[in-house]
């Protein structure tokens, strides 16, 4: 591989020409790598879109623009050239606008302004940088092209403060160690708008993430930074001390380390192995490959996707028969203009072959607030034309639902429906469809012997087994069973009302899990297994239940065997009919 290794900064040179890494860091935090990752190395000019990030939040945009222009120079990156007339380099990416910009850091809270910036980095990189001074007071002792270039600023008042401190701060800055993988980080942080993907902080705002993008992408390969946005497509900054990091916004972070350069400064290695990446993975910017997934993930109705309500065999019916007039669409990715206008063509068309509609937003990432008018306008249309519809999981946009709900309330129009998961949203539907069509099932009280458990027992077994159980009842909306509770040695046999079994997420939030009506059981396997409770049971409605304890069930084996093989028999078809009936329900 051609290319000499860096010998103008004298400590560069001593690198070894071999030392190759490459890292991957993706916009959710996941680290692939391969080779020298963990060398570290100076950060060298992978610095200046840092440091004019830091200084675009530390004083704002327009007051950064007095001091440096955007415009490409097409020139090397330690030209001499400044904007005839204003003086201003002409972007930050060359030396002339990083050391302005590192001029424009004030310590604000730290000693010195350096530390301001290596705290920066660190948030980027995810753990605490520091810098080489071996590097450092080689370029300081060296870097007289850099002090003229900052006596000129000076001159020019581009920048105020004395020319040492300044040139000081920037080799130093330049002289940060980092290794292949904090790179790949740094690059990940800025295609994740600015959100580290691994520490989950937020380093940047979106809008100045977008401003560093832009500048990277028309300068951040000096002069030859036109050539590699035509041949690899992605904003990016290259070091002198071999590192190269590029960024595919709201996807990934690519870092190459390879310490030999090629006229322009830029890694060999780095921007071959940049260009076959892009090639082979199809991630230039402006590739048509590049089209976000479609909106829509999948179409349900109620015939192929049910809760987990379990319906009496009249209600099945009924789903059967008008489940096709229910609409799921499961949204995904990142919806903006274009994706909302597209969902908005897809399922207006159906507002009269539908009576329901459901948004399922579980899969989405992020939403567009420009969407907010184009949703509003779909649930209205699709109001009007006599169909219900509702959100599931919009919570996890909570910008998103806030505006929604404010631009319902300006319009004066009810706010939508919206239910914690789909599941609930497909009771929902369901129920409606079951009013709409046919007559809702009167909730059917039974007796011990219409009930499941008892199924092949004769009278006098039925009559032995009552003798042994307890009958109880819970008002809607009582726990039966929190999930916390332990040697509970006791089983329902429910004979009227509903009930549903929630799991406590780690966020607090609970997921229904699983509902029982009258001829099912609860608790036997708590009962059969130490008695520990694993989800939290509540009555939907009114609960009737007989109520057998393991020390009745120990009394009733020695009394009449047969009848405990037969009650276990049953338990366990039961089970069996439950665990065929989740194929039929969501997730
Ligand atoms: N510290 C180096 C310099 O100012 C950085 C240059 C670079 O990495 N392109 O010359």
């Amino acid at each position: 591989m051609s290319g000499e290794v860096a010998s103008y900064i004298p400590e560069l040179a001593t690198a070894d020409p071999g030392w190759f890494g490459i890292s991957m860091v993706t916009a959710d935090g996941s680290v692939y790598e391969v080779g020298d990752t963990r060398r570290e190395f100076t950060i060298q000019s992978i610095s200046k879109p840092l440091t004019f990030a830091l200084a675009l939040e530390a004083i704002g945009g327009e007051e950064v623009r007095k001091h440096v222009d955007v415009e490409p120079s097409g020139e090397a990156f330690n030209s001499i050239t400044l904007q005839p007339g204003t003086g201003r380099p002409l972007n930050p990416m060359v030396n002339a606008g990083a050391i302005a910009t590192t001029s424009l850091i004030e310590p604000l809270g730290f000693d010195q302004p350096i530390d301001r910036i290596l705290n920066e980095y660190s948030a980027f990189a995810g753990r605490d940088l520091s810098v080489d001074e071996a590097v450092f007071s080689s370029e300081n002792e060296t870097g007289h092209r850099n002090r003229a270039i900052a006596h000129l600023l000076r001159n020019a008042e581009v920048v105020d403060h004395e020319v040492e401190e300044i040139v000081e701060t920037y080799f130093r800055q330049c002289a940060t160690l980092v290794d292949c993988r904090d790179l790949a980080t740094i690059a990940a942080t800025l295609a994740s708008t600015g959100v580290n993907p691994v520490t989950k902080e937020r380093v940047l705002r979106e809008d100045t993430v977008r401003n560093v993008l832009s500048v990277m992408a028309s300068c951040g390969m000096y002069d030859s930074a036109g050539d590699w946005l035509y041949s690899v497509g992605l904003p990016a900054k290259s070091g002198v001390a071999g590192g190269i990091i590029a960024v595919l916004p709201g996807q990934l972070g690519i870092a190459v380390y390879s310490p030999p350069l090629d006229p322009h400064g830029n890694s060999v290695r780095g921007v071959k192995v940049c260009e076959d990446i892009s090639d082979e993975l199809h991630l230039h910017v402006m590739s048509p490959a590049r089209r976000p997934p479609p909106p829509v993930r999948v179409e349900r109705s109620c015939l192929n996707s049910r809760s987990k309500r379990l319906r009496s065999q009249n209600e099945q019916k009924i789903l059967a028969k008008y489940g096709h007039r229910v609409k799921v669409l499961e949204l995904q990715g990142e919806l903006s203009f274009a994706a909302g206008e597209l969902i908005t063509s897809s399922a207006l068309n159906r507002a009269d072959e539908t009576d329901f509609a459901v948004l399922d937003f579980n899969a989405v990432r992020a939403i567009d607030l420009i969407d907010v008018p184009i949703f509003s306008h779909l649930v209205e249309s699709y109001e009007e034309a006599g169909g219900e519809i509702a959100f599931s999981d919009i919570d996890r946009h909570p910008l998103f639902a806030e505006a929604f709900s404010r631009h319902r309330d300006e319009d004066g129009v009810h706010p939508v429906r919206s239910f914690a998961d789909l599941d609930l949203a497909l009771e929902w539907c369901e129920h409606g469809l079951i009013e709409k069509y046919g007559d809702l099932d009167p909730d059917p009280e039974l007796s011990l012997a219409q009930h499941a458990a008892t199924i092949g027992m004769s009278p006098d077994q039925i009559a032995l087994l009552a003798k042994h159980l307890d009958y109880r009842e819970y008002e809607a909306g009582e726990v039966i069973y929190e999930a916390s509770e332990t040697r509970v040695h006791e089983m329902l046999l429910v004979t009227a009302g509903k009930i549903s079994i929630l799991l406590r997420s780690d966020d607090g939030s609970h997921r229904r899990v699983a509902t029982l009506s009258p001829g099912m059981t609860l608790g036997e396997v708590a009962m059969l297994n130490n008695g520990d409770r694993i989800g939290t049971s509540v009555a939907d409605t009114r609960v009737a239940a007989y109520v057998l304890e393991s020390g009745d069930l120990e009394a009733l084996r020695g009394a009449d065997p047969a009848l405990v093989a037969i009650l276990f028999e049953n338990l366990l078809r039961m089970m069996a009919i439950r665990a065929s009936n989740l194929r039929n329900t969501v997730h």
